[in-house]
């Protein structure tokens, strides 16, 4: 099997001065992620590097630069999942650590729970071994600018960051990763610290499985990024890959996933797939959409799509 990787940094108004750090910081880490692929490596430490990479990176909302809630703290969603046993592991709200994609890791691997929230997750970071940081060192200045800015928008709703015309200037990128091995085992993940401005304690799309992240080596996997809210309430990436399951291609079931999407909820975001004979496909009905990804040669392609 030819291994595949694709990932993305987010989908919506992309400002132009910020494309070059998307289409770099999306590019290297498909490009970590693609050299595992080639050595031989599993689809999940593909993904899980490919997201550390992007939440280390203050280009996206992941973990460093993610937005700040309505209280300036910041809390971070991530999943990962394995496509060869349904296994999944995943946090919600949890605060001061660098890296939630891996703590995710460490939950799929080491608990017999599938998802752990707020003060108990970052507990178990702390059993794991795992550094605790402090807030500071996730917090980027462009964020703090923006939370000022929202606080002096009481009418601020959460949808408007992902319209067309997005009354929040330069919103940030959740990221997102999904691999298939030379084995032909499919892992997906995804990365977020959420939408800005948010309630405190509010948990989106991006730790729910089958919503922001799906697995599944019979039909593919899949990632999902944009208004929380409305991909949760079609379950985007299981839309996509039961999609597959029903014949289409990977371009066909990320197409009809986005398309359902909006159809029901009148929500946007994107979507990136990998099916399970290695077709790699995004969609998006947002303005733009940060996505990079393996050719058969090896060669990445990243593109800021518009
Ligand atoms: N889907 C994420 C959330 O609602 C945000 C994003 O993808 O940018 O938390």
């Amino acid at each position: 099997m030819q291994p595949k990787i694709i990932v993305h940094g987010g989908a919506w108004k992309i400002a132009e001065e910020t494309h070059a750090d998307h289409i770099g910081g999306t590019h290297v880490a498909a490009e970590a992620a693609w050299d595992i692929l080639a050595r031989g490596g599993t689809a999940l430490d593909a993904v899980e590097k490919a997201i550390s990479m992007m939440e280390n990176d203050p280009t996206f909302d992941a973990g460093v630069g993610s937005v700040l809630n309505r209280t300036g703290s910041i809390e971070m969603d991530a999943i990962i999942m394995d496509g060869k046993t349904l296994a999944i592991g995943a946090v919600a709200a949890v605060r001061g650590i660098t890296n939630p994609v891996q703590l995710a890791r460490h939950i799929m691997q080491d608990t017999d729970h599938s998802l752990l929230v707020g003060e108990g997750a970052r507990r178990f970071a702390e059993l794991r071994g795992m550094r605790l940081c402090a807030e500071a060192e996730l917090t980027v200045e462009r964020e703090i600018i923006r939370f000022k800015r929202l606080q002096q928008k009481p009418d601020y709703h959460l949808l408007d960051e992902f319209a067309p015309t997005p009354i929040e200037p330069d919103p940030q990128g959740t990221v997102g990763a999904v691999a298939i091995d030379a084995a032909g085992n499919i892992a997906a993940s995804t990365s977020t610290g959420g939408a800005a401005y948010k309630l405190p304690g509010r948990v989106g799309d991006s730790p729910l499985v089958g919503s922001g992240a799906y697995a599944d080596n019979t039909t593919g996997g899949a990632s999902a990024t944009g208004h929380g809210e409305s991909i949760m309430r079609v379950v985007l990436c299981k839309t996509a890959t039961d999609a597959i399951a029903h014949g289409k291609t990977a371009q066909e079931a990320a197409d009809y996933a986005v398309k359902v999407m909006f159809e029901r909820t009148g929500g946007y975001g994107g979507i990136i797939v990998v099916d399970h004979q290695g077709e790699a496909a995004f969609a998006y009905n947002t303005p733009h959409m940060a996505v990079a990804w393996s050719d058969d040669a090896g060669n990445i392609h990243a593109r800021i799509k518009s």
